[in-house]
């Protein structure tokens, strides 16, 4: 026996061994099973059961012990949806004992991210499902480094955007499929498993009409550094645009089409002056598409997946999205959401068509292509004749799908109309450097002292110091707010003031204790912490 392989099997014997004296060791964050990770050390999994498996021994550790609460509904969720009752994780427990009569285990080396993709054929789901939460997941916990390998458990193949994937990690991602391949009773090392909600900005009906989620928590420039990140995977350079500014059309070929789209190009370019490119992502590579959007001024497109893409555009850029008969776009707004968040500095403009001759309908298609032939009469005429989608739940609505699939002759003065309405001369990255907004500090040092006149007039001077971070600030406008409260009331006085002090008469009273809370505004809006109460008594 070479050398080699006999270390191999001391390695494998000290494995085999630790894992039957240590068990599983698991700890994870999260209070609810929506915002849990959890970390493993030795987690296994039987690719004949198709379950991982938890061995309990002397040292195995399970942080959060919730007895039989990790089944309601389960110990997390393995994909970024919130609380999808297909994408649960959990594991069956075991004695490491039974392992003696077990398949012998193979140990995967390499530090494992276990989650579920949700969608791998959508690339509006791809990147808001899987590779902006992969990314940012990896980026939580240190030893899920670019050694790291991804393993995808929902049981699909590995779909048209699984290049995207890879650009996560150095290794190949593996899919539940391919575990089979590898041995009967997988464990590995150290995985975690979930994945981080936290760059999700959409909710896609599953209990509640779609929307923006609730509480978004992601603002451009972690997009952006995600962007930056995936165009140096994909060899781009973030080149200043060098000369002409251009438009991009980015058209679907299959359906929901714009049946005009040449005449369209033709009037973009006559109206803007600029070059009109069009894309679509049967004829272009993902990264020619990529290299074309990240310099554009605007890039125009049918309400769908595609228009993810424009989380690849330059800041100050536009985008238009155009939206068939009888859908509202206030309705759907996936797109604009994303556009519109924080630090993203872009534009974003909606149009709809709201002319029945310019639409065409396709009632004879598949139920999941828009068809509506499988209908009743009566429920088919309704829905021909509606005007408006009604607002409904994720996926099977066959109104909203009749309506998605349609195609547009886009009635394009109109169009320039509504862009016109927002672009006033050429679209585009502006010149002008984009700030980022900070917060003020606490104001520091606030004094107050008062004095009386008589028995039924008093004043109260306020005093304080500039928040500490100000000094190393250029700030536009700086602001005080302050809140004058009566000790004992719910109501208070409220000032905006230009200086750090001020001395207050109207509404002070002698022997009367004050409680005065005071913070710092920059530019209108950015509002800071308050300090510290201050009590001031007359
Ligand atoms: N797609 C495309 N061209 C088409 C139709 C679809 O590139 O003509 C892409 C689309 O961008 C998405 C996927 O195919 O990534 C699925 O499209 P679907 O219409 O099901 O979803 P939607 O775009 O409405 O989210």
């Amino acid at each position: 026996q070479s050398q080699e392989l006999s270390e191999v099997q001391i390695d494998y014997h000290a494995a085999l061994q630790a894992l039957v004296e240590n068990g599983t060791r698991m700890v994870c964050t999260g209070r609810m099973h929506t915002d849990r990770i959890c970390r493993f050390e030795s987690l296994c999994y039987s690719t004949e059961a198709e379950e991982f498996v938890y061995f309990h021994s002397n040292s195995s550790v399970m942080l959060p012990n919730l007895g039989s609460r990790r089944f309601q509904p389960a110990l997390l969720d393995l994909s970024s949806v919130e609380d999808h009752n297909t994408q649960y994780f959990n594991f069956v427990e075991l004695p490491a004992a039974a392992l003696k009569f077990m398949p012998k285990p193979v140990f995967v080396p390499d530090v494992a991210l276990i989650a579920n993709r949700f969608n791998p054929d959508n690339l509006m789901h791809v990147f808001h499902d899987d590779l902006l939460p992969i990314y940012y997941t990896m980026q939580q916990f240190s030893d899920l480094d670019l050694e790291a390998r991804l393993f995808f458990m929902e049981g699909w193949s590995e779909g048209v955007h699984f290049d995207l994937y890879k650009l996560l990690s150095n290794k190949q991602p593996l899919l539940r499929e391919e575990l089979k391949t590898l041995g009967r009773l997988l464990c590995f090392t150290k995985s975690y498993v979930g994945l981080s909600k936290i760059t999700t900005w959409y909710q896609y009906g599953f209990v509640q009409p779609q929307g923006p989620k609730a509480n978004i928590l992601v603002s451009g420039n972690e997009i952006r550094q995600f962007t930056k990140f995936m165009m140096q995977k994909l060899n781009i350079s973030l080149e200043e645009s060098s000369g002409e500014e251009y438009i991009v059309v980015f058209s679907r070929t299959i359906n929901r089409l714009i049946l005009n789209e040449a005449e369209l190009i033709l009037a973009l370019a006559q109206e803007f002056q600029m070059k009109t490119i069009s894309v679509s992502l049967e004829e272009h590579s993902f990264s020619d598409i990529v290299r074309l959007i990240s310099n554009a001024s605007m890039l125009l497109s049918m309400h769908g997946a595609q228009l993810v893409m424009s989380l690849f555009l330059p800041r100050g850029a536009t985008v238009v999205e155009l939206f068939p008969y009888a859908i509202n776009p206030e309705h759907y707004t996936p797109y604009k959401t994303l556009a519109t968040l924080p630090g993203m500095d872009l534009q974003y403009i909606a149009w709809q068509n709201t002319d029945r001759e310019d639409t065409v309908t396709y009632p004879d298609r598949p139920w999941d292509q828009g068809g509506i032939a499988h209908l009743d009469k009566a429920e088919q005429e309704r829905i021909i004749k509606s005007t408006e989608v009604p607002r409904h739940l994720c996926c099977r609505n066959p109104e909203w799908l009749f309506r998605a699939y349609q195609d547009t002759k886009v009635n394009i003065p109109s169009l320039i109309h509504t862009i016109r309405q927002t672009v006033k001369s050429k679209p585009g990255p502006k010149k002008q450097k984009w700030s980022g907004s900070l917060y003020p500090g606490k104001v520091r040092d606030a004094k107050c002292q008062a004095s009386v006149q008589g028995t039924s007039e008093a004043k109260l001077a306020v005093s304080w110091q500039i928040p500490w971070n100000l000094r190393y600030l250029k700030v536009r406008e700086v602001k005080y707010e302050v809140w004058i409260q009566e000790q004992g009331e719910n109501t208070y006085m409220p000032y905006i003031l230009s200086h750090q002090n001020h001395t207050f008469s109207e509404n002070i009273k002698p022997f009367t204790i004050y409680l005065v809370w005071i913070r710092c505004i920059f530019n209108k809006n950015l509002l800071g912490p308050f300090a510290n109460v201050l009590l001031c008594s007359t």
